[in-house]
């Protein structure tokens, strides 16, 4: 994805942004299309070592859920706060910016990890069905079956024939209208198999926002921009 800002310099200035590896062009403004699109397709390899870079250094910032790391609920973004206790693991706020994971005196990053990730999904497996039902009345479909997993490449899937949904273990990191159109997405699939015309009047149709949310829930800080639908 390439975002061109015209402005009224004389040279064309390309960058690629972290963490996504966003491509920014500022383009002379009587410069045509065309040779914006050629400047742009003449530097593909450069931006690609820049995007593979910015994706290296996320992979190093791996999480480790320790005291003081970010993580994200609902959008928001929270303080983690481990507590040792010899109870059962839970997770609560403290308040409005501070995340308490409880988890068993001598757990590992492994088992920290574990907690928080079964609460993710807890709270997706919580927040969905009535989104589900919701849009069921308005598309007028039935889902049969909708799963939570972790996924790398996107955000949901869906089985038109067995009207089964499978949604990303991430999305409960996004801010809640992120899911819901990650929801109205694959349940158009029900409607649509493919991402065509037909597929896209639909969504204009019953979520005419949809383009707005899509690029918030590609702005996060979370993932690079490779996602698929
Ligand atoms: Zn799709």
């Amino acid at each position: 994805m390439v975002d061109v800002v015209r402005k009224d310099i004389k040279n064309l200035h390309l960058a690629v942004y972290p963490p996504a590896g966003r491509v920014r062009v500022a383009a002379p403004l009587r410069m045509s299309d065309e040779a914006v699109r050629l400047a742009v397709i003449s530097r593909l390899a450069w931006i690609k070592r820049q995007q593979a870079k910015f994706e290296g250094q996320e992979r190093q910032s791996a999480r480790e859920y320790v005291t003081g790391e970010s993580h994200y609920f609902q959008g928001q973004r929270y303080r983690l706060n481990v507590v040792y206790h010899n109870k059962p693991p839970k997770v609560a706020f403290r308040n409005k910016t501070t995340m308490d994971l409880f988890v068993r005196t001598g757990s590992d990053t492994a088992q920290r990890e574990r907690v928080l990730l079964a609460w993710y999904r807890k709270q997706l497996k919580e927040a969905v069905p009535p989104l589900i039902s919701k849009w069921e009345a308005i598309l007028g479909v039935k889902v049969a079956e909708c799963g939570v997993k972790q996924m790398k490449t996107k955000w949901g899937s869906c089985n038109k024939d067995a009207r089964r949904i499978w949604l990303n273990l991430e999305l409960a990191k996004k801010p809640v209208q992120c899911l819901e159109y990650i929801v109205v997405h694959e349940m158009v699939h029900l409607l649509e198999r493919h991402h065509n015309d037909r597929f896209t009047k639909h969504m204009d149709k019953f979520m005419p926002q949809w383009r707005l949310i899509r690029s918030e829930l590609n702005r996060g800080p979370l993932r690079h921009e490779t996602w698929e639908y």
